[in-house]
């Protein structure tokens, strides 16, 4: 209470996994278990209106393994984007004096835009977390589906074609969506 603003709260509900009916319980890529207490991985979500088209949950050392296979340029384009796009003072200062276990002011307006999810038809969320809670820093996030077009053109051919094989690999995409382009899985550029 007071200043102690909690780091790790409970995972919502908006960050359960629509096909378990609950929490993530796997790494989509090792299938580690994701409950036990010090496993810290990552979670995406890509909404579009009501319907969640993607969700995954992948553990540090899976994402880690991935990211080193994607190109190095695209990753310093991603980094320059962010670190002149978002105004992280303004995010640090709207965040820090947020009591209890709300989310809100993390996922409620885009990172980027600054445009709010209710009236964002495409969206993505993404978080960490470390066993059954969800880690409140910089993450979690939401972007505009407008946003994540606009990050994928800074993405080399290289990281696309690594992004699309893991898409196919282990997404399992409903080929309906399978080339939109919201579709890259962006925290693991
Ligand atoms: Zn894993």
């Amino acid at each position: 209470m007071g200043h102690n603003r909690s780091i790790y709260v409970p995972i919502p509900k908006i960050f359960h996994s629509i096909y378990e009916e609950g929490p993530f319980s796997k790494c989509i890529v090792c299938t580690r278990t994701l409950s036990e207490e010090q496993t810290e991985y990552m979670i995406e979500k890509v909404f579009r209106g009501t319907e969640v088209i993607i969700e995954y949950a992948i553990c540090d050392t899976c994402a880690e393994q991935l990211g080193s296979e994607l190109s190095v340029e695209s990753a310093q384009r991603m980094e320059r984007f962010l670190a002149e796009q978002v105004n992280w003072p303004a995010r640090m200062a709207q965040i820090i004096n947020v009591k209890g276990d709300d989310l809100d002011q993390w996922i409620d307006t885009c990172l980027i835009s600054g445009r709010k999810r209710s009236e964002l038809h495409s969206y993505q969320l993404c978080a960490r977390c470390r066993g059954d809670k969800i880690e409140r820093t910089v993450l979690p996030l939401m972007i505009a589906g407008s946003v994540a077009e606009e990050i994928n053109r800074l993405i080399s051919k290289k990281t696309r074609d690594r992004l699309d094989g893991f898409v196919g690999d282990y997404l399992g995409l409903d080929p309906e969506f399978q080339n939109l382009p919201i579709d890259t899985p962006f925290l693991l550029i």
